[in-house]
């Protein structure tokens, strides 16, 4: 017997039919003997249009009332999938967020998980053999007893941290792919799906653009060890696929220098042109660009040309692209550039791997690579266990088919 929590996202509960298939999946896990915890995520499509709907209302609107509606998508899943179980003659009950608990910041939108009362639960699955569907995506602020959600995509990190909470042995996260890839399918059709990926690893590829999972659950998954599985709801519910496991690296044992490519599109690049090479000259760039919670990423600096003047580059998303230029601009006098040139449409281009730590050489292998195809280089970053290049949008493709080849993670 094994105690876990079976989180199914969108697409998978997206109408009855699929919500009732989701509940054999559940007793397949009932009927081995395991105690079971489903969270669950809106039908899909159904956040999306809640968030128009408080927009539409009104653009300003009271955060706390934002989550008010936008929590009730969950709430909607969680009772049609106990009422699918019961029909299977599955014990099971729909818990909200507020009455577990699952408590949380008052960051309304993007609450952070601070404690989960499970005692219940777990009570209910050794006296009942129920099964408890919880709502994803939201708490409950206990000092203002008001509900919250956290952040889009924050249902996987309710279910990885209801596992850490009940203990459970391993979290099993449905979705509609049968686990991680080496990349992108669509776009390299011999992406090789991963047995396993160590959860740095895995960390580095939701944030750098592999969208399978949200960046906290992992963060949550890794702190707290808990073993979680990416798998596929639309396998058959009598015969899944493992799916790929998110783990410590110690349990990896054939370890690749490079596992994975991720990519984001739709970045923007920002070039300062003389700006003057004296302290505190960054801190007047960047402090009026958090300022404005622009997200800068990559940051490049190099001398200029005539030696007492730098050139600054750096990246922002694109949708924050106007906004930062319209923020230096106002910020020209205190920060002394000469000109501001900028290009959008970039994307970003990562390689991730644990065995860069021990393997040199890795990143120049890559540039030889995608010199040979054409492709420039406009930036580059590097971490003990990725780089990043910022290319032209038009070759995403190609660089991350050249990667992926060059790296030895082509399906053969
Ligand atoms: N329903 C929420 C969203 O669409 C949370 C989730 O699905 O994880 O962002
Ligand atoms: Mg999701």
């Amino acid at each position: 017997m094994a105690r876990l929590v079976m989180k199914f996202g969108g697409t998978s509960v997206a109408n009855i039919e699929r919500i009732r298939n989701v509940a054999l999946h559940v007793k397949r896990e009932v009927d081995a003997g395991n105690e079971v915890a489903v969270v669950v995520s809106a039908m899909s499509g159904k956040t999306n249009e809640l968030v128009a709907w408080c927009r539409d209302i009104s653009p300003l609107h009271d955060a706390r009332e934002y989550d008010a509606v936008v929590a009730s998508g969950e709430i909607v899943t969680a009772g049609l999938l106990a009422i699918a179980l019961q029909n299977l003659g599955i014990g099971a009950r729909s818990w909200q967020g507020w009455q577990i608990p699952i408590l949380t910041s008052d960051a309304h939108g993007s609450a952070r998980i601070e404690s989960i009362h499970g005692d219940e639960i777990v009570k209910r699955f050794a006296e009942r053999q129920e099964v408890a569907v919880v709502a994803g995506f939201q708490g409950l602020h206990k000092a203002t007893g008001r509900v919250t959600t956290l952040g889009r995509g924050g249902s996987d990190t309710s279910a990885v941290a209801l596992a850490a909470a009940i203990k459970a042995d391993r979290c099993d996260i449905y979705t509609d792919v049968d686990g991680v890839y080496t990349t992108d399918p669509r776009v390299v059709p011999k992406a090789r799906r991963m047995d396993k990926i160590a959860f740095e690893e895995m960390l580095e590829m939701a944030s750098l653009g592999a969208k399978v999972l949200q960046v906290r659950s992992v963060e949550v998954a890794m702190v707290h060890g808990v073993k979680t599985y990416v798998r596929s709801s639309f396998d058959p519910p009598d015969n899944p696929s493992p799916g790929t496991l998110i783990c410590h690296e110690e349990d990896i044992v054939e370890q690749q220098v490079v596992t994975g490519i991720a990519f984001t599109r739709d970045e923007a690049q920002v070039t300062l042109r003389r700006v003057a090479d004296k302290p505190g000259v960054a801190a007047a760039i960047f402090v009026p660009l958090a300022e404005a919670n622009i997200n800068v990423d990559m940051i490049i600096q190099v001398v200029s040309d005539d030696t007492t003047t730098t050139d600054l580059t750096f990246t922002v998303p694109a949708a924050d692209y106007e906004k930062a230029r319209q923020v230096l601009e106002k910020a020209q006098p205190m920060i002394g550039y000469t000109n501001l040139q900028g290009a959008t449409d970039l994307v970003k281009v990562s390689a991730i791997g644990i065995g860069m730590r021990s393997h040199a050489g890795v990143a120049a292998r890559a540039f030889k690579a995608l010199a040979e195809k054409g492709i420039n280089i406009r930036a580059i970053t590097t971490s003990e266990i990725k780089f990043s290049v910022l290319i032209d949008a038009a070759y995403t493709e190609l660089a991350v088919r050249t990667l992926h080849m060059l790296y030895g993670l082509d399906k053969v």
